[in-house]
């Protein structure tokens, strides 16, 4: 919320006045804090240990902005046509575990960091919340360079808040993306203290929950896995590339087209669609399907008001639509692109 004042000033580093239920500062939180730390509270009306010295407006924040109780994303959503791999790591590696923490103990723990990485629009916040859907997990997004730029000298802190609000609603994903803005490996010396403060903050939280065997996964998501440095490395045990999709491309414009019952090409349309794609992304097909949609609208509009237009008189879409839609909407990524991703997966990436 911008502009919301802190209901009880910070007094510097620690903030140990503010939170807990009994304490007298409660009074001067307002309506909506209040309901969000209630909602914290355990069984006995307190308020988890972990969360007792942060500040209330950053868990309000954390709750409000940050935390999704219902990514509505599954597996079945996504063309996964080749990210079987992906698939299966994140089923053994993290859906598992996240279902059954008694079997994932020991030699078998889990590790608790998960790298997506490849071109933008590939799909990765979509696996991140397929994830937590499966895993019956509570879903939190927050991209890196919001940390950086919107919480100047507060991120430290937001991070702590981010892990103790996280670790009260296990099992939980923690989902950063743009990742690498936040763990580079940037010169030390033109580096932001506060940045710095902020990256040392969140690798000990890191540290943290793979120790105490919580049931909180990290998921970093990125387009420059090459910026990021050793120690984030080291903590993303599991390293997958998302790379463009191939024959996913089909699915993706059957599954869109499908849903809202446009669907009417044959297979060697699609086929010829998706020459005529190589390279797009995930998210370009997206583009691409919604400008070819209009197509029979745009059409049935030569005749006819939209207030008059009967739905049932337009026609389907047809390849005619999408090759007009390719003059619009041009792939994302460039090729040159791709060779970073691969070679970084080679030396960095967990094998397919
Ligand atoms: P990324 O996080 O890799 O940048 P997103 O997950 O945000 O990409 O994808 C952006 C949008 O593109 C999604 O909301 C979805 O509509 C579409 N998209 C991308 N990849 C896929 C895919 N493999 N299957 C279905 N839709 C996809």
């Amino acid at each position: 919320i911008r502009g919301f004042v802190p209901p009880i000033k910070s007094n510097g580093g620690n903030t140990g006045n503010v939170t807990s239920r009994a304490s007298k500062g409660d009074d001067a939180l307002d309506d909506s804090t209040k309901r969000c730390m209630d909602m914290l509270c355990g069984p006995d009306g307190e308020l988890p240990e972990k969360l007792r010295n942060l500040e209330p407006r950053l868990i309000e924040h954390i709750s409000n902005e940050i935390m999704d109780r219902d990514p509505n994303v599954r597996w079945d959503d996504i063309g996964n046509a080749g990210l079987h791999h992906a698939k299966k790591c994140v089923t053994e590696m993290v859906i598992w575990p996240l279902l059954r923490p008694d079997i994932f103990k020991g030699v078998r723990s889990p590790g608790r960091g998960l790298l997506l990485f490849g071109p933008p629009g590939t799909g990765k916040t979509m696996i991140g919340k397929a994830i937590a859907g499966e895993a019956k997990a509570t879903f939190f997004y927050i991209s890196a360079s919001s940390l950086t730029s919107k919480w100047i000298g507060e991120g430290e802190k937001l991070v702590r808040a981010l892990f103790g609000v996280a670790s009260c609603r296990q099992p939980a994903v923690i989902f950063v993306d743009e990742i690498d803005s936040l763990l580079s490996q940037r010169k030390s010396d033109g580096e932001h203290e506060s940045s710095r403060r902020m990256k040392t903050q969140f690798l000990i939280e890191m540290e943290g929950f793979d120790n105490a065997n919580e049931q909180v996964l990290l998921i970093g998501a990125t387009n420059r896995p090459q910026e990021l440095d050793e120690a984030a490395r080291r903590r993303l045990t599991k390293r997958l590339y998302i790379p463009l999709p191939s024959s996913a491309r089909a699915w993706i414009i059957r599954n869109l087209l499908m849903k809202d019952g446009l669907f009417n090409l044959s297979t060697e349309e699609i086929d010829s669609i998706c020459k005529l794609t190589e390279g797009y992304s995930g998210s370009d097909m997206k583009n691409l399907v919604k400008d070819a949609s209009m197509g029979p609208l745009r059409e049935a509009m030569r005749d006819t008001k939209i207030t008059e237009l009967k739905k049932e008189d337009m026609r389907p879409v047809t390849l005619q639509d999408f090759e007009n839609a390719l003059q619009e909407v041009r792939p994302s990524v460039s090729v040159n692109e791709l060779g970073t991703y691969e070679s970084w997966n080679n030396q960095f990436g967990s094998l397919s």
